[in-house]
């Protein structure tokens, strides 16, 4: 894939660090008020980003920071103007209500547009400590000084400072934009930690006494600390490049020694009638108040697609209405009930338009170009409707207007429902809003949402589950939160699947919980597509214990997105992935607990295995191995940020142990089984119970999954070649 690169200036070729994984930090928001919608195109850059690098076969691991101690500009820096602090003065409540609130808007309005959860949204004021030491190293290396009792950067000591925006420190002064701070050796150093002064409410004991991280900071502490000394990608809105970025490029490189980010990708300004959005030009709009307008936020989302990331997009109510028709005509091409699911057309010309919509996507995300195509194919004479409605959904999983659960949401309305909305309809056009309004709350007690559109009124099926009040069901691993960011709160973390093997699964557990000993363990157990009673045993069992979790899903996610929901909620400093084939027979923890013991180990477990090709695995049952089998498979949390999450494009459970363990191995880690452990291997049901040729089909198709990522890695082979 080719994208262009702040840094270099020019578009460049894309290869990870270390493929197959790639790592992406965004500027996330501050949060003192609401994100409006020019925020929200520079993140929906960086979700198209990590859409194509997903349909590429990447996996991508995410991470887009929220600053919640908010000293946004350096003359308010200066004053000691904290702008959380602010806010939350105003509203007469705490600096950390006014965060939490915000923060949860942004994500709430980050899932309007249907932007993909980064896997971490780490808050600055949790890694103070990181800052802190950070900063501790730059006094250590000569790059910081203390003065006035704050402590800056000294630019002078990193001669390549400015590389990214090219604003040299002569033109900078040339242009006036020069600080007054008196503290400062010269008038481009930056502050990194400032001392905090009287009654301020944020701030945290340093070895320079009391105070609060510069702005800059957070982003060089958090992204080292997730992503390590070298990762791929950096996005960010173009007002980030300077000061933000050529100031986070100055700490890690003078702390590290080297080029840190290898991309540094920004996406440009979102105009509103013309003017650059703010909140004294009153056009600061957010994704709520489009809403209320009338509008779907996807058509926002559908807008941002007609321009490229590198180019300004203006954005008007009249623009946003002619993207509200595209997409309302987009979605009519999937209305009709379609066999889709699994459909994929495969004649040569689907595959043509498939081509070009990917080739657009892959040169530096010109998706106006793909969707340009798209458009184009959508009026192909030859392909059959289904073809196009399919070709369609095929190319939304980088667009992200959710089309293909469009048809669903529309034709399940209740039966009563569509008069109703038509009467709804005829009473706003009437001016009768009040009759109109009691109407609505009449179809939403029928379990439908109401959503008034500059169109027309649409009625939409909420789940069964939301409606009735019961736990809410997930349909992706994506939508359970990741807890990567917390402490570790147990020893152990269990993840259990449930699906269709009540029986196995209540023995494995029962004998979890037997032999945990006096170890604090954690049960995380997933529940999704059950015909037996797995579904509710497993809500008893969380009833039963507050140590045992448990998530449902609206549909089997497949083992790779089952994993990923256990994963994402794990809070024990190991993780045990278990078969529920398996039975505990004694304590398997501690001897697990040794192996890991040894920092360069990254898993362990009962059953390796070794290869001398790639191609043809042995079982070894001790030793370093090459990977480790789902039996059982343990590996310490701290290693997930590097290894990422398992690839969900294994719904079938065989082999993604073998990419897993190789995803572990290329981060540099050994592979060790456990000899020994007290465990009862019964009977697999999943494999028992599906038909040979189904089994050899879907092996076939993981083992290729697997084998297209690997077969290059020879070299981390142990036994070599
Ligand atoms: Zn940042």
């Amino acid at each position: 894939m080719l994208l262009y690169n702040t840094l270099t200036r020019r578009k460049e070729r894309f290869e990870p660090i270390k493929p197959p994984r790639v790592t992406v930090y965004t500027c996330g928001p501050t949060v003192y008020r609401d994100v409006h919608i020019g925020n929200l195109r520079s993140y929906l850059m960086a979700d198209w980003l990590k859409r194509v690098l997903t349909i590429l076969g990447y996996g991508v691991f995410h991470v887009k920071n929220i600053t919640d101690v908010g000293h946004m500009r350096q003359e308010l820096l200066d004053q000691g103007e904290d702008k959380v602090i602010a806010a939350a003065r105003a509203a007469g409540t705490s600096s950390m209500e006014i965060a939490r609130k915000y923060t949860e808007l942004f994500l709430a309005d980050e899932a309007l547009c249907n932007i993909l959860p980064a896997d971490l949204f780490p808050r600055a004021t949790s890694h103070i400590p990181q800052c802190i030491h950070l900063v501790e190293r730059m006094v250590q290396k000569g790059h910081a000084y203390l003065s006035g009792g704050n402590l800056y950067f000294d630019i002078t000591t990193f001669p390549s400072y400015g590389r990214l925006s090219g604003n040299v420190p002569e033109s900078l002064q040339r242009a006036g934009r020069t600080d007054p701070d008196p503290n400062k050796r010269h008038a481009e150093d930056f502050a990194l930690w400032k001392a905090a002064e009287p009654g301020r409410e944020m701030k945290w004991e340093s070895p320079w006494g009391e105070g609060f991280p510069g702005w800059h900071i957070e982003c060089s502490a958090m992204s080292l600390h997730y992503l390590g000394e070298r990762f791929d990608i950096h996005t960010g809105g173009v007002d980030n490049v300077f000061p933000h970025h050529d100031d986070e490029i100055a700490q890690s490189e003078s702390v590290t020694g080297h080029q840190v980010v290898n991309f540094w990708v920004h996406g440009q300004h979102l105009l509103a009638d013309g003017l650059k959005m703010s909140k004294s030009q009153r056009n600061d709009y957010t994704i709520r108040d489009l809403q209320d307008r009338g509008f779907d936020p996807l058509a926002f989302r559908y807008l941002c697609l007609t321009a490229h990331y590198r180019s300004r997009l203006n954005f008007s109510f009249h623009s946003l209405m002619a993207a509200q028709r595209g997409l309302s005509h987009l979605r009519r091409f999937v209305e009709d009930p379609l066999p889709l699911g699994d459909f994929r057309p495969r004649g040569e010309r689907a595959e043509r338009w498939r081509t070009l919509v990917r080739e657009a996507l892959t040169d530096d995300l010109a998706i106006p170009l793909a969707l340009g195509h798209t458009w184009a194919m959508l009026g192909d004479r030859v392909l059959s409707s289904s073809e196009k409605a399919a070709l369609l959904v095929e190319g939304d999983e980088v667009f992200g207007l959710d089309l293909a659960r469009w048809p669903e949401a529309v034709r399940e309305v209740p039966g009563q429902a569509a008069p109703m909305r038509d009467r709804r309809a005829s009473l706003r056009k009437g001016g009768r809003y009040d009759e109109a309004d009691a109407l609505r709350k009449g179809l939403e007690s029928q379990g439908v949402e109401v959503r008034d559109l500059p169109e027309q009124t649409q009625v939409l099926r909420r789940s069964r589950a939301e409606w009735k009040g019961r736990p809410r069901e997930i349909s992706s691993s994506r939508q359970v939160p990741s807890l990567l960011e917390e402490q570790e709160r147990y020893d152990v973390t269990v993840s259990l699947v449930a699906r269709n093997n009540w029986t196995d699964l209540i023995r494995c557990y029962r004998s979890v919980r037997a032999h945990g000993g006096s170890r604090r363990v954690q049960v995380v157990i997933v529940e999704g597509g059950s015909r037996d009673r797995c579904r509710q045993g497993v809500l008893d069992l969380s009833e039963e214990d507050p140590h045992t979790l448990v998530w449902l899903a609206d549909h089997p996610l497949g083992e790779g997105g089952f994993r990923n929901v256990t994963l994402r909620q794990a809070l024990g400093s190991m993780v045990v992935l278990l078969d529920t084939s398996v039975e505990l027979t004694g304590d398997i923890f501690e001897p697990m607990s040794r192996t890991l013991a040894d920092t360069a180990v990254g898993a362990t477990g009962p059953k390796g295995l070794v290869s001398a090709d790639m191609q043809a695995f042995e079982e070894q049952e001790q030793g370093p191995v090459d990977a480790m089998t789902l039996y059982c498979f343990a590996f310490p949390r701290r290693i997930l940020p590097q290894a990422g999450w398992m690839d969900e494009r294994f719904r079938f459970y065989r082999h993604l142990d073998l990419d897993y363990s190789f995803s572990i191995r290329s981060c540099g880690y050994s592979i060790r089984a456990t000899p020994g452990l007290p465990l009862l291997f019964h009977p697999h049901r999943v494999w028992e119970e599906m038909d040979p040729p189904e089994r050899t089909r879907r092996s076939r198709a993981n083992f290729y999954l697997f084998y297209r990522r690997w077969h290059h890695r020879t070299d981390l082979l142990t036994r070599g070649v």
